[in-house]
């Protein structure tokens, strides 16, 4: 990590995740809660308990969790940008996570005024140049991908010697505490999980992928599979029916989030 600044403020992407609380604890420790922000970004869309394991970690830490949001959900992204999130192009992490941060800390301090902290770890270490390139000149860190490199099972075990509950979703086997457990992003083995964990918020992402395709009159999904060799489209309601009907799943086709981590563009071309 950089040298002590005390006038340097310490930006942590505070996404109510494990990986951004561990990522808080390290920063604090490091340089004490004066200069700390912690910064949350608002989907509006985040599992209630998400807000609850907020509260307590900002009570725990100390510090006023700065909470900003766009204002939109990330169905609202996708109709507005004509398009529907998918593995490859996902404009909500793009709109209501990376663009809002940005304009906030832009706002608020130079790029020699603050450094900007990650909860990338070092299993995924190949993550880290996209948002160092997209931060620029922005100074980002990964605590989490330094020495003593610490397992997700030992941050589990931080969080509870705190005394400080697991987030809902994780204690539901997500792994990611994002969106209230939907992400475009996610493979067929996420979304299955989700149909098996918290029903009525895949039937609610069923039913935005089919307004959106009606909306666009394109066959857009969010899921997509390799058949034969050909790549195919598969709507969250033919992966749900084939599921009820015992039909194989790739439920090892899991994908992942990366909602301040990927490159995404501004402009989305008409169909997907
Ligand atoms: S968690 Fe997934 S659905 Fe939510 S903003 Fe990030 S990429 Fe989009």
């Amino acid at each position: 990590m950089a040298h002590k600044n005390v006038d340097r403020k310490h930006i942590v992407f505070y996404s109510g995740g494990l990986g951004s609380w561990m990522t808080a604890k390290l920063v604090i420790e490091k340089y004490g809660k004066e200069n700390i922000i912690l910064l949350f970004t608002d989907t509006l869309i985040e599992d209630k308990d998400l807000y609850r394991f907020l509260n307590v970690t900002e009570e725990h830490f100390g510090i006023q969790i700065t909470r900003i949001a766009d204002g939109r959900t990330p169905w609202q992204v996708f109709r507005d940008n004509r398009w529907l999130g998918n593995a490859r192009v996902a404009p909500c992490s793009h709109h209501l996570k990376q663009k809002t941060a940005r304009k906030w800390i832009e706002a608020n301090f130079l790029p020699n005024e603050c450094t900007l902290y990650l909860g990338i770890d070092w299993t995924e270490m190949h993550r880290r140049n996209a948002p160092i390139k997209n931060w620029h000149p922005y100074q980002v860190e990964f605590p989490l991908c330094e020495e003593p490199y610490i397992s997700k099972q030992e941050i589990v075990g931080e969080l509870a010697n705190t005394g400080i509950e697991l987030p809902k979703l994780y204690k539901l086997g997500f792994s990611h505490n994002n969106c209230g457990g939907i992400c475009v992003r996610g493979g067929q083995g996420h979304w299955i999980h989700l149909l098996k964990t918290i029903p009525e918020r895949y039937l609610e992402a069923e039913q935005k992928e089919q307004e959106m395709r009606e909306f666009l009159q394109k066959d857009v999904t969010i899921l997509s599979r390799q058949r034969n060799g050909k790549k195919h489209k598969l709507t969250l309601r033919t992966l749900r029916k084939e599921y009820e009907q015992d039909k194989p799943i790739d439920i090892l086709d899991i994908g992942g989030c990366g909602c301040f981590v990927d490159n995404e563009p501004d402009q989305y071309p008409n169909v997907n």
